[in-house]
């Protein structure tokens, strides 16, 4: 018999999540990681000194009272983290070739409809009913609200509509509907598939309020793994699961990559479900599923510029630039090749070393899988299979930067001046890091034209096999957190979880 009842695969944000929850209820629960770092995109990495976060730039509800706050709260984190509130007249700044003007997303519903409207004064009504509009489809998904909720998603309002079309319908004025969707770089927004649902769940929870993590975003995993092991949990690292088995209708166990057998009651897979897949074997997973799930499209990946700053040389901002080259922020995740790239976001860490000025910078503008595709043979996860991709790849990493840099720096002149090094990422990082398929950002991408294809139920055709992670309902911490809660209500009941959750 397995001493184990919960075998978790993978230690990203919702395998931790789910492994504290079913700790505390009481399961006998096991995590494992196939990296040295926990934490999947919680993870940072440290050059010359500068904390570099891989996939937390900043959280959003994180005020008292809201929603990830109270959930922060739950998992025994909340007070324990070093947190930095950004500008609260504008936490994020979106930008336009040709125009000096940076429009400000600020935080409060109130101060984000006065904060555009003194760049928008005709605008004043409609910019009140976006806000209106946004907090009515926020209603609409109670867990989001930490509310008990019995509905089956497929009810749900909203679902099947287009946030661009949407954003057009409150405003005429072109530039503002740009403005409002400025930030969608967040969700991967693309003009023909993003559903309102998703604009509107993401730009709520950092209108709520937006905060940077001091040191980066690795502290929630090292607070949550502290939590899991206080409560019986174990972790594990370098444990890589390259086989799902199934006898007679239930999982049985994983095997490593060093053929070691773990068996256990039930498994999350806190991975992607394309790559859970693959790794089944299993006769009673029907082929039209299996395909399903393995031809689900991913959101697009990215290029990331991770700049260590000369000391003392560039102002800290705390705040956000989204940097657009046309007046059209939902075809960015198109533009390859020449053309490329489309636009830009700026984000600036927060250390606790730094006062007046910063130690780093993070550039992210959007790459597509096939500009890297040449190389998709190479592999590289630290310190398992850590191989060259050759010269012309590093060749190709820094024109790319170079690109790019060139880019920002109209917007901060002498930046190139203020650069001690660089490092990059492509979306190759991405696939061998955190085995994010096509090294898409945010996982399986959702589409408002057959929404309920893009939606992934906790539970499979497997009884003892479920999914957890930003696959499930919806990336970022927000909604990562809102997937383990389905996950483990599954064990425990969603409404009792939720319960528990607000009694915190
Ligand atoms: C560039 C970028 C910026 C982002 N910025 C923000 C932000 O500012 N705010 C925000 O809220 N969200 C942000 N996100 C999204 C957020 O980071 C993710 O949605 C979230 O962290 C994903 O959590 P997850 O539970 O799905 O696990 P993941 O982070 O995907 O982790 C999965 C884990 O599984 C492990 N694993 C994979 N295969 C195996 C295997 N075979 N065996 C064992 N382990 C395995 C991986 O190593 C990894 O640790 C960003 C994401 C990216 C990529």
């Amino acid at each position: 018999m397995s001493k184990y009842d919960i075998v978790i695969i993978g230690s990203g944000l919702g395998g931790l999540e789910s492994a504290y929850i079913l700790s505390k209820e009481g399961y006998k629960v096991l995590v494992l990681e196939k990296n040295r770092q926990l934490g999947g995109s919680l993870q940072i990495f440290v050059r010359d000194k500068a904390i570099f976060d891989t996939g937390i730039h900043y959280l959003g509800g994180l005020d008292e009272g809201q929603n990830l706050n109270q959930s922060f709260k739950y998992f025994n984190i909340m007070d324990k983290l070093h947190l930095q509130k950004m500008d609260m007249d504008g936490f994020d700044r979106i930008s336009f070739d040709g125009d000096e003007k940076e429009y400000k997303h600020a935080q409060g519903y109130d101060n984000f409809v006065e904060q555009l409207a003194k760049d928008f004064p005709k605008e004043r009504e409609n910019l009140k009913l976006y806000a209106q509009r946004i907090q009515e489809v926020c209603d609409y998904f109670p867990l989001y609200q930490l509310k008990e909720d019995d509905a089956p998603i497929i009810g749900t309002k909203y679902l099947d509509i287009n946030a661009k079309d949407f954003i057009a319908s409150i405003t005429s004025d072109v530039r503002l509907q740009n403005v409002l969707a400025g930030s969608n770089p967040l969700y991967a927004g693309d003009g023909s598939k993003t559903p309102l649902y998703v604009h509107a769940l993401v730009v709520n929870t950092y209108i709520e309020s937006s905060y940077k993590c001091i040191d980066g975003g690795a502290q929630i995993e090292k607070h949550l793994t502290k939590n899991i092991k206080a409560l019986g949990g174990e972790i594990r690292n370098y444990c890589e699961v390259t086989k799902i088995v199934e006898k007679d209708g239930l999982i049985t166990h994983v095997e490593l990559s060093t053929g070691e057998i773990i068996e256990g009651k039930n498994f999350i897979s806190n991975i992607h479900p394309a790559t859970t897949m693959h790794m089944l074997e299993s006769t009673k997973i029907k082929k039209a599923y299996s395909n399903r799930l393995q031809g689900l499209q991913n959101s697009v990946s990215a290029f990331i510029i991770d700049i260590v700053l000369k000391p003392n040389t560039f102002k800290y901002i705390n705040h956000n630039h989204y940097h657009f080259r046309r007046n059209d922020v939902w075809s960015s995740v198109d533009v390859a090749g020449d053309q490329w790239p489309d636009g830009y976001c700026v984000f600036v860490p927060k250390s606790s070393r730094s006062g007046e000025y910063a130690d780093s910078m993070t550039i992210l503008s959007y790459m597509k899988y096939d500009e890297v595709k040449k190389w998709e043979d190479t592999f590289a996860t630290i310190p398992k299979h850590n191989e060259s991709r050759g010269q012309e790849y590093e060749d190709f990493k820094i024109e790319r930067a170079e690109r790019v840099i060139d880019e920002v720096v109209k917007k901060f002149p002498d930046l190139r001046s203020k650069i001690k090094s660089y490092t990059t990422s492509t979306p190759l990082t991405y696939r061998d890091y955190i085995g994010a398929k096509d090294g898409g950002l945010y996982g399986i991408a959702k589409d408002y034209r057959d929404p309920l294809k893009t939606f992934i139920s906790p539970t499979t055709k497997i009884p003892n096999l479920f999914f957890t992670g930003q696959n499930l309902n919806m990336h970022g911490v927000l909604g990562v957190t809102v997937g383990a809660i389905r996950t483990c209500g599954v064990f425990v009941g969603q409404n009792y979880l939720i319960q528990k959750i607000n009694q915190a």
